[in-house]
């Protein structure tokens, strides 16, 4: 796709990401609208992957570490076809396969997350086995800027530069904000670029809404040799809705009628 098509793709999946958190009066819609464009650009632009054939062995392999956002990757799987959008509207009813973590039960799926800081220790192993099979296929995984605060992630760093993962791209979701409020507030990230440059990483800082810049950072981290990359991208808790954006509050908030309303209306306008 085109920059033109993935801000289409996007406008859309927002409406669809606003309209599962208001309908199930449940989600993390916050988070969800800030890694929204980073998932649009992965399964739209970047990754080699078919949705008639979910365990096609050469495909890309995606871990959502930051489980908690998981109606983004839904609301995405859904416009891919690895499942009906129809299914959408049952997110996180009784009963679903849609429930509020990444659930491998689903195709397109490759694990379970939402304990933070344990699906990066997962895409490090996936990326270790892909180097010992000398496969072509990458790892990518999205990561919380809350989720930092785990001791495992940084186990994972270690490990991905010390086995030479270039096959791996990490994404921070920089979008500054954890449940409880500010980042640098409640367990500061401080350089956090200098951080992984410390670990071994190729870090490459972008704009996590602009997909020229998105765009770029995959293909740098794609001819990047002998060391994994770590995308930071800054990006807006709530990105898209002007009343959610960089609120912490809106981490998991549940719209009331009249907050959908403008929420859609605003999304619309921006189309
Ligand atoms: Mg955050």
């Amino acid at each position: 796709m085109e920059t033109r098509e993935l801000k289409r793709s996007a406008n859309a999946l927002r409406k669809e990401i606003v309209t599962m958190c208001f309908k199930s009066k449940a989600g993390h819609v916050g988070g969800s609208l800030s890694s929204i464009d980073i998932l649009n650009t992965l399964y739209n632009a970047e990754m080699k992957h078919r949705p008639k054939e979910p365990n096609w062995p050469q495909r890309d392999r995606f871990v959502l570490s930051k489980g908690h956002v998981a109606e983004s990757l839904f609301a995405v799987l859904a416009q891919q076809g690895y499942i009906e959008k129809e299914e959408l509207a049952t997110f996180s009813a009784f009963g679903s396969r849609l429930i509020g973590h990444p659930n491998n039960k689903i195709d397109g799926i490759e694990m379970n997350t939402g304990a933070l800081g344990h699906g990066v220790c997962v895409a490090v192993g996936m990326a270790i086995a892909g180097k010992m099979d000398q496969s072509p296929w990458r790892v990518y995984c999205l990561m919380g800027d809350g989720e930092q605060a785990e001791g495992s992630v940084w186990e994972a760093a270690m490990a991905a530069a010390f086995y030479k993962l270039d096959n791996l791209v990490l994404i921070l979701d920089r979008n500054g904000l954890q449940i409880s409020g500010n980042t640098e507030e409640v367990m500061a990230l401080q350089d956090i670029r200098l951080k992984y440059e410390a670990f071994g990483f190729n870090v490459i800082e972008i704009d996590g809404h602009n997909y020229e810049d998105l765009m770029a950072a995959f293909t740098i981290a794609r001819h990047t040799k002998g060391k994994p990359t770590l995308i930071l991208a800054h990006t807006i808790k709530g990105k898209g809705v002007s009343f959610m954006e960089n609120i912490a509050s809106w981490h998991h908030g549940v719209l009331n009628e009249e907050q959908y309303e403008q929420a859609i209306k605003e999304l619309e306008e921006q189309e």
